[in-house]
């Protein structure tokens, strides 16, 4: 969900009337515009596994569960693919060196070896991986289409969410987190440029999803996130806030209201 910032500067507080709900595309750079004709470029500072695991809980909330644990699958492989570049960009190898030997190891089984491997140089312990039963049920749910129930789905994505906890806090620390920020920035460059290039206004940020820890966190509780989640309606907020809005509008003076 976006505001305007155009109208903030102009104005000196937000319009909620520009208030909306944004689709997400996948290099995190959404182009806004406002109900005054404003647009901008919003960034979404985050990388590629933080967004895939909300929208995982979003399928789950929805009643797709299957959807659910594809998503967090995704994420945890996109994890993996991300910490890898992390390490190597960290000990001087060239991003485009990365791309060439990941892309050369295109199977999943591959890649998940080259982390492991990647992961024990790094902290001097084995990875601790799902275990056995969830890596088969999610074969049988990724390759031979089985639908879950929600019990199946939030299970999987807590035991995904559980393997994930250490390589992200591992991420955050002051070693890789300049590393991390150069690659997340790189991912929407060109976007931006091209905004740029045009006087387009940018903004960044990031949303809240269970792969992004907040300060002090240490565990992450798919079924409290979704709880929480359930509560985040889009509509219902948009309409709340639009209430507020006119409220608002309608104790504004008329030079400070256009
Ligand atoms: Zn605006």
């Amino acid at each position: 969900m976006t505001v305007c910032m155009e109208c903030q500067e102009i104005n000196g507080f937000p319009n909620f009337e520009s208030v909306q709900a944004t689709i997400v595309p996948d290099n995190g750079a959404m182009h806004i515009s406002c109900n005054k004709g404003h647009t901008t470029l919003h960034v979404l500072t985050q990388p590629k596994h933080e967004l895939l695991s909300e929208l995982s809980i979003c399928a789950i909330k929805d009643g797709y569960y299957r959807e659910g644990v594809v998503s967090f699958a995704s994420a945890l492989e996109s994890l993996y693919r991300f910490y890898v570049k992390v390490i190597l960009l960290t000990n001087g190898v060239d991003s485009k060196e990365f791309e060439k030997s990941w892309s050369a190891i295109n199977l999943s089984e591959r890649q998940f070896g080259a982390f492991s491997i990647a992961y024990l140089i790094e902290t001097g312990v084995a990875y601790k991986n799902l275990p056995a039963d969830q890596v088969k049920f999610r074969n049988k749910v990724v390759h031979n289409g089985q639908i879950p129930s929600l019990d199946e789905a939030i299970q999987y994505c807590q035991s995904a969410a559980t393997c994930a906890l250490p390589i992200i806090k591992q991420l955050e620390s002051d070693k890789y987190i300049k590393t991390k920020t150069d690659i997340i920035s790189s991912i929407s460059a060109s976007a931006r440029n091209k905004a740029e290039s045009i006087g387009m206004r940018i903004s960044a940020g990031g949303i809240l999803t269970p792969l992004s820890l907040r300060p002090g966190q240490s565990e992450i509780n798919i079924a409290n996130y979704l709880e929480e989640h359930k509560n985040w309606n889009v509509e219902n907020v948009v309409a709340e806030i639009a209430t507020h809005a006119t409220a608002l509008n309608s104790l504004l003076t008329p030079e400070t209201r256009d």
